[in-house]
């Protein structure tokens, strides 16, 4: 079988017909990938850090004693910038997953798994945060081979018993987090100080998490992203032949073959040196071309890199690259399909920073009563009856205040003061008043202006149906 076509195509043997971590009698392949060392790992490791900061600190952050930040799938809440969604901003809500849908599409075709090597929990937690203290209790790869083969001796008891505390005391943190993510700090805060009696529920959460994130990062691993995540099974789908991936140079390396000091090079630039093999963390040769388990995690393009320094060779045997970049030795070009989804990327921005941006913290329904045109009332009256709906996107409860604005008559709210609490709706019914001898028409537009504390938010124009007027 082969990947590529080209005049220096490589075999690619037998390697699709089995997964890396998995043995020829169907066990599971322990890989212990090598500690990356080089550029991209560093820049991987700044950018981690920033997004573990975000992570941790977001849900810390508080804003008049709101959080800043909440995503309360449980109650249908959702706080983004301190901005309050509820389910009235439902479309608001739909329009921005379905943006987070595309943009991932458009990203994934034009960029293949940047996002999985970069920004993906799973790796910035695997390889950034736990895989970092198994070097340091354990040393590199060949240290860590040895210590699981060797015997329990008191040394290996201690290495091991810390390194899985610190595991475990890291996936707590982690499922706390993940709930202050979901039920704010505040809710967070009475599970851990109250008796476990009261909260059994978020207390049994708590446990869950912590224990669904010690068997990922401390056993699962490489198994979350290629037999769990739908992100990588996708792959197959959106990724072309000008998506830039993570690829081997196989014009420029193959043939391949050791370095040999007395005889003169006629072979391609791979040396075989197994280096972008032994780091990688699921335990692919990306010499065979774009796989299923490929995280694009970087690290095989480091370790080639240090090997061409080594050899005097140009860096980028390994490199962010597209099938036909390699093929026919060329840049990085848009295609119709990239260009197509950009558009519609572009499209669903702007109308989601639209509804955003026009976005008031109260919104304001008025109609007038269904199945009723107009009542005659004493003193030469004629009324009309209204049903406003209110629905109030802030943290505080707003009392709110009506006044006819644009003629002399009365505005009479039914029933008790209008009131609409935070994040809620409320319905209230009002009457407006006006005098038979004002109506010059069967249709009088009105004003009605909406008060808070004394303070006008709006005016809403809404039509006064009356009699017809006589001659
Ligand atoms: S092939 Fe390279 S980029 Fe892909 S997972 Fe392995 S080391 Fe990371
Ligand atoms: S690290 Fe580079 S030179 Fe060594 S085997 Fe991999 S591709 Fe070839």
């Amino acid at each position: 079988m082969q990947t590529q076509s080209s005049d220096k195509a490589i075999d690619t043997g037998s390697f699709r017909d089995h997964i890396g971590i998995i043995t020829d009698d169907g066990k599971r392949k322990d890989i212990y990938p090598k500690k990356p060392k080089g550029r991209f790992y560093n820049a991987r490791t700044v950018f981690s850090l920033a997004l573990l900061a975000f992570l941790f600190g977001m849900p810390l952050i508080k804003i008049d004693g709101h959080p800043f930040m909440m995503l309360n799938i449980i109650e249908r809440k959702f706080i983004i910038f301190g901005q309050v969604f509820g389910t009235h901003d439902f479309f608001i809500l739909a329009l921005g997953f379905i943006t987070f849908i595309v943009s991932i599409i458009l990203f994934t075709a034009v960029f293949g798994r940047v996002f999985c090597g970069w920004a993906c929990p799973q790796t910035v937690f695997l390889e950034m945060v736990f895989r970092k203290i198994e070097f340091f209790f354990e040393g590199d790869y060949i240290s860590q081979k040895k210590m699981n083969s060797a015997p329990w001796t008191a040394g290996k008891i201690i290495k091991k018993v810390s390194k899985w505390s610190i595991f475990f005391a890291l996936s707590v943190l982690i499922a706390n987090t993940f709930l202050a993510w979901i039920i704010g700090t505040d809710e967070l805060t009475h599970i851990i100080s109250d008796p476990v009696s009261k909260h059994v529920w978020g207390f049994a959460a708590m446990l869950i998490f912590s224990g669904m994130f010690y068997f990922v990062f401390a056993y699962f691993r490489e198994y979350a992203c290629i037999y769990v995540c739908p992100y990588g099974r996708l792959q197959g789908v959106l990724l072309d032949k000008n998506t830039t991936v993570i690829a081997y140079d196989y014009v420029r390396g193959e043939p391949r073959g050791k370095i040999r000091k007395s005889e003169e090079r006629t072979k391609g630039d791979c040396i075989d040196c197994n280096a972008c093999v032994a780091v990688c963390p699921t335990g692919i040769d990306i010499r065979n071309g774009t796989q299923l388990e490929c995280v694009n995690c970087t690290a095989c393009i480091d370790a080639c890199d240090n090997i061409m320094d080594k050899i005097n060779k140009p860096r980028g045997l390994i490199r962010f690259a597209s099938e036909n970049n390699i093929r026919n030795k060329s840049k990085f070009k848009f295609t119709a399909r990239e260009i197509a989804y950009t558009f519609v990327l572009l499209i669903l921005l702007s109308v989601l920073t639209y509804l955003i941006s026009t976005r008031k913290p109260i919104d304001v329904t008025i109609l007038r009563a269904p199945g009723m045109i107009f009542q005659e009332q004493p003193d030469d009256k004629i009324s009309n009856l209204y049903t406003m709906k209110l629905t109030n996107k802030t943290f505080d409860e707003v009392p709110v205040t009506l006044k006819l604005e644009n003629l002399n008559g009365e505005l009479k709210v039914i029933g008790n003061d209008i009131k609409v609490g935070s994040n809620d709706v409320s319905e209230t019914k009002f009457l407006v008043l006006l005098n038979k001898n004002e109506l010059k028409t069967m249709n009088i537009p009105l004003e009605i202006g909406l008060y808070k504390n004394g303070v006008k938010f709006e005016t809403k124009k809404i039509n006064f149906l009356g009699p017809a007027p006589q001659k």
